[in-house]
């Protein structure tokens, strides 16, 4: 559907229905404007989400109900096709409904973060009918979704993955086991890659499925990672029955399917700049932590802070050429690795930087507001160079498929 930006933007029947809709239900978010020191969420620059398993679960049912009034309200997914639930509007409108959002104090939509991910995956690769139901849940807060590739044995050389599925009948049955899975803990689908054919080696013998991770033969246990909390698993799969109707693309194509879905991924990191806690991206917190330590004048303190915030800024317009590049019809290959790589290495800087600043705070709560709180942060920022394909393999990427360069030696398989 061709959509006209301008109409949408400045129509006022969609802006005072979502007005109306968030100031029926949320309250007026008391952190807009200017961060005050001393004020508002202290551990808003955590990277990842650590709440202990019963906080988590309270705060997903409220997510849930308030996505699900959204979506039934017509907000959910503005710029999705009307046939699965979608406005069928333009990007413009959801970015527009997403700033209104942000004036309101609204839950956390952190769950549903593979919404963006598996969607035009399964609309491109799935089973229409199995595409149907689960892409208007995922927007609906219905269904959740996680990506099961990594195993113990193969996480960056994902093409020697072991976990197996074998056809009997009209149904694949999966044995094996993946790894570092983010949130299956609470997820209802897990987008699996397999082998699928024993005579083929390496990638080319992949499928995809979606499994249903209800089911029995599925079973999850927390991982514990060093910041505290539990958001990784590992997946044990036996004799677990997926339908033919839900493998995702061909017999072979798995490889194709999860490279997709990674180069997917990878965008949606990059345009997740704001990642990284409120005001750490804009660099508002980072200057209101410089003042409150007294170095606004230490010329080394000043010339680091510009650094980050340079940095920051650079990605930002990075990210609005290649939005702009995509609404003009572009595909191109070196964004998405660009935006992964920037983003890591820019909460690096972020990170080296505040570990300088606080050195002992970051490592004993002196109960002082806004110190020990980056401690989340800085044990954090690791995974970010690691998942969705680690920065030195994204480097090998941008080597010899942006650049042309000779193949990186592989491992003899
Ligand atoms: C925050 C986070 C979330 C994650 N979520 C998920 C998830 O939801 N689902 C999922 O399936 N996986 C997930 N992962 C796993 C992640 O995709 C893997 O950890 C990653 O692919 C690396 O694999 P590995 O840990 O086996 O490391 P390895 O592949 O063993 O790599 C070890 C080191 O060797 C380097 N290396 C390996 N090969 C090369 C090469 N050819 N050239 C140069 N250097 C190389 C790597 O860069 C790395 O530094 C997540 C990881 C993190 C940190």
């Amino acid at each position: 559907m061709k959509v006209d930006d301008e109409r949408v933007l400045s129509d006022d029947g969609l802006e005072n229905r979502a007005l109306s809709f968030l100031a029926d239900r949320r309250r007026r978010s008391r952190t807009q404007g200017a961060l005050v020191w001393g004020e508002g969420d202290d551990g808003a620059v955590a990277i990842w989400d650590d709440p202990d398993p019963d906080v988590e679960r309270a705060e997903l049912d409220v997510a849930r109900t308030y996505r699900r009034a959204r979506f039934d309200a017509g907000l959910g997914w503005l710029d999705g096709p009307v046939e699965h639930g979608g406005a069928g509007l333009s990007a413009a409108s959801q970015r527009r409904f997403a700033a209104l959002e942000a004036q309101f104090d609204t839950p956390s939509q952190a769950f549903f973060k593979l919404d963006r991910v598996l969607t035009p995956i399964l609309l491109r690769y799935a089973d229409p009918e199995i595409a149907r139901q689960h892409v208007r849940g995922l927007f609906r807060g219905d269904v959740i979704g996680c990506e099961l590739f990594s195993e113990p044995g193969a996480g960056s050389d994902l093409a020697s993955l072991t976990t197996k599925a074998v056809l009997d009948g009209d149904t694949w049955i999966v044995d094996g086991q993946k790894v570092w899975t983010s949130d299956a803990h609470y997820a209802d689908i897990g987008l699996a890659l397999c082998r699928t054919e024993s005579q083929v080696s390496g990638r080319k013998g992949l499928t995809a499925f979606l499994v249903d991770m209800r089911q029995p033969g599925v079973e999850v246990r927390p991982l514990r990672q060093i910041t505290g909390g539990s958001s990784f698993n590992e997946v044990f799969l036996t004799g677990v029955r997926v339908p033919d109707s839900h493998r995702i693309g061909a017999r072979g194509q798995g490889w194709e399917v999860a490279q997709e879905t990674l180069k997917i991924e990878r965008t949606a990191i990059g345009v997740g700049m704001g990642r990284g806690g409120a005001g750490v991206a804009n660099g508002e917190r980072l200057v209101a932590l410089v003042r409150s330590l007294g170095l606004e004048n230490d010329p080394i303190v000043r010339q680091r802070l510009a650094e980050v915030v340079m940095a920051f800024r650079a990605a930002k317009h990075l990210q609005h050429v290649t939005s702009a590049r995509r609404r003009a019809g572009d595909n191109p290959t070196a964004s998405p690795l660009l935006a992964k790589l920037t983003l890591s290495n820019n909460l690096r800087l972020a990170s080296r930087f505040v570990t300088d600043l606080l050195g002992p705070r970051l490592a004993a709560d002196t109960g002082e507001w806004g110190t020990f709180a980056w401690n989340q942060f800085v044990l954090g920022e690791p995974g970010m160079h690691i998942m969705a394909g680690t920065d030195e393999v994204v480097h090998n990427m941008i080597g010899e498929q942006v650049l042309g360069l000779p193949r990186e030696p592989r491992p003899q398989s």
